[in-house]
């Protein structure tokens, strides 16, 4: 059996490494400096839109496709339908679940970037932006001091914000000091769901800090959806 795993997610290395007795060939969008590469054979750039992932499918054939793309990466798994309709190969998506507000959490739900921009100068004026590199100019027009974590910086680094370099998993008692040390008194995060983030989460928590959550776009009618690596490799066994 072969099976094309979309990848660039915890999971999808996860998946990669606990699948030994299947070929595995891991897709990478490879927009990061330093590649977090999976076990087994790994591609890495676009295949240039639907087009480019039928052709790739029909040349190389696969008797699944799994989609493990970050829940944001909507326009990858748009292109991953399309492509496996087209082709006729089976489509699994696996999708962590989102996160759910607990006892003592202040959360706001914002439908997209620009009304999470929207809603932060009711609620804060010292931001902890962290949304990744992508779609941060929307919160430029803010005016609020923000402080921006990324992996890696975006080209050109913006001026009207303050950027941090890091790359997760983080711990809370390290998210708890640096809330501190910059006074801030509200966060931006989008719902990527999972444990390897969600420490900002707990600290904002403690220190009473609203947290605005942008909301993940929607998977697409008809997709069969999995939310953890062993229900995708049951799936894959039952092929
Ligand atoms: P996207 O907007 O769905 O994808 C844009 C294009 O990147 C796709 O059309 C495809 O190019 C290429 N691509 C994406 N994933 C690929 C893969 N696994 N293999 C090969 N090509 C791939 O997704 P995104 O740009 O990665 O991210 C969208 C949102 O998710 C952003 O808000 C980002 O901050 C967030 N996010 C993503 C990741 C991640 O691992 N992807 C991690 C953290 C956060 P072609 O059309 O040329 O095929």
């Amino acid at each position: 059996m072969k099976v094309l795993l979309l990848g660039g997610t915890g999971e999808a290395r996860e998946l990669a490494a606990r699948l030994t007795d299947i070929e595995v060939v891991s897709s990478l969008a490879g927009r990061t400096r330093e590649l977090q590469l999976p076990r087994g054979e790994v591609r890495v750039g676009g295949f240039g839109g639907t087009k480019g992932l039928t052709e790739w499918l029909r040349h190389n054939p696969v008797d699944a496709v799994v989609d493990a793309t970050h829940p944001f990466a909507a326009t990858m798994t748009e292109h991953a339908v399309e492509a496996t309709r087209a082709v006729g190969v089976p489509l699994l998506v696996l999708r962590r679940p989102g996160w759910v507000a607990g006892p003592g959490d202040d959360w706001h739900w914002a439908e997209s970037a620009e009304a999470a921009a929207e809603l932060l100068p009711s609620l804060g004026s010292r931001v902890f932006l962290t949304i990744g590199r992508q779609g941060l100019e929307t919160f430029a027009t803010t005016g609020l001091w923000t402080l921006a974590r990324c992996v890696d910086a975006p080209e050109p680094p913006p001026a009207w914000c303050t950027l941090l370099l890091d790359r997760g998993p983080y711990a809370v008692d390290a998210e708890l000091g640096l809330l501190q040390q910059h006074a801030i008194d509200v966060l931006v995060t989008k719902d990527s769901g999972g444990p390897q983030t969600e420490a900002k989460l707990a600290a904002a928590r403690q220190l009473a800090v609203p947290v605005v959550l942008i909301r993940r776009p929607p998977l697409p009618a008809g997709a069969e959806v999995v939310k953890t690596v062993a229900d995708a490799i049951a799936w894959l066994r039952t092929r």
